[in-house]
């Protein structure tokens, strides 16, 4: 049974401060005010329109759009920006860091995040890279909500910048917020997620996008008809541009390798089809069932036919 964590008795971290209030920011944020896990929570974005839109949502302690301003005494900051620009952001904050820091992320790719952070970060401050396998496809401040990251697992990739005392405090963070931790190397990391998350993404943004160029099928027809399966890939091929660009960008190796094993397979169910090898296909079907049903069984999906994804108007109540 998945199960629900209970607020802190203490907090983890006196100040933490968290630059770029998108789904995945603002939602740490109200997490840590939640669970009780910081003093103080410092939500940082360069927007001075998503900052008043923060103030106004009520789930920080300080709210200013200077990434400078916002790591200034924290012991933790957590970069939650795309891919593409996390270096840029360290570069600006890396000299109003405090000794000791924490700083930490939530990129989806992570080798590439570590070359960007490292060469920007002093000696005494530490680095400890994660990224939250939860999400939906909305993006900014609205779309956060508090429990996001329950029952999920959140993957820690300690590098040479790392300590085991900051490595555990970033643990027990997530820990706090109901995640399960499992630590990997970045390059394993990158890797997995390949497969598990960055191809797939990029096989319904083909799919929704060829779809879109059918002549043959009205675009009302694909409307209309949607719910034989397309529907699930449209609501993936939604995901952030900008977030997902930068994946593809900066995790091409691993991409590129899965993409070549999923082009193989795909040819060989091709044959299948052409020459009617209905075991073959019968055989596949059964086995990529039982792995659906055994993500299920492992709480990280449900039954219901939304990819299980808690977004906020599939689970109003879940907001916070
Ligand atoms: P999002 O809702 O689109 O938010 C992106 C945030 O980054 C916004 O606050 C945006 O600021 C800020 N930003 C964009 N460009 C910037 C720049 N050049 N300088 C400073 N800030 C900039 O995206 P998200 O889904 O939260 O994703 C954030 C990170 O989480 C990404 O690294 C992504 O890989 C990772 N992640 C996402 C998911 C997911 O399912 N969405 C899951 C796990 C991890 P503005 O408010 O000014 O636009």
């Amino acid at each position: 049974m998945p199960r629900m964590a209970d607020a802190l008795s203490a907090p983890l971290f006196e100040r933490v401060a968290i630059i770029g209030m998108g789904l995945i920011g603002s939602s740490i944020a109200r997490a840590a005010k939640h669970y009780g896990a910081a003093s103080i929570v410092v939500a940082g974005d360069r927007d001075e329109a998503v900052c008043r839109r923060v103030r106004d949502l009520g789930f920080a302690d300080v709210v200013t759009h200077s990434a400078v301003e916002a790591v200034a005494e924290a012991d933790l900051v957590i970069l939650c920006v795309p891919v593409g620009v996390m270096g840029d952001v360290a570069a600006e904050i890396g000299a109003y860091l405090k000794p000791g820091a924490i700083v930490s992320d939530v990129g989806s790719v992570k080798n590439a995040v570590v070359e960007a952070l490292s060469p920007h970060l002093a000696e005494g401050v530490w680095l400890v890279p994660a990224h939250p396998v939860a999400g939906t496809e909305y993006s900014g401040p609205d779309a956060g909500f508090a429990v996001l990251f329950e029952n999920r697992w959140c993957i820690l990739t300690p590098c040479d910048r790392s300590s085991d005392d900051a490595v555990a405090a970033v643990t027990a963070l997530w820990r706090a917020f109901g995640s399960n931790v499992e630590t990997m190397t970045p390059t394993h990391h990158d890797l997995v997620l390949a497969i598990t998350s960055h191809v797939p993404h990029l096989i319904a943004y083909n799919i929704v996008g060829t779809a879109a160029h059918l002549e043959a099928v009205t675009q009302s027809e694909v409307m209309k008809f949607s719910a034989g399966g397309f529907r699930d890939f449209t609501r993936i091929a939604s995901s952030d541009p900008t977030m997902w660009r930068d994946v593809f960008l900066h995790n091409k190796e691993a991409v590129l390798e899965m993409l070549g094993r999923f082009n193989e397979d795909l040819a060989a169910l091709a044959k299948m089809v052409r020459w009617g090898d209905g075991d073959g296909l019968f055989d596949l079907f059964t086995r990529t069932r039982a792995i659906r049903r055994g993500i299920i069984a492992q709480g990280q999906e449900t039954q219901a036919p939304d990819f299980g994804r808690r977004g906020p108007t599939s689970d109003p109540a879940a907001k916070a």
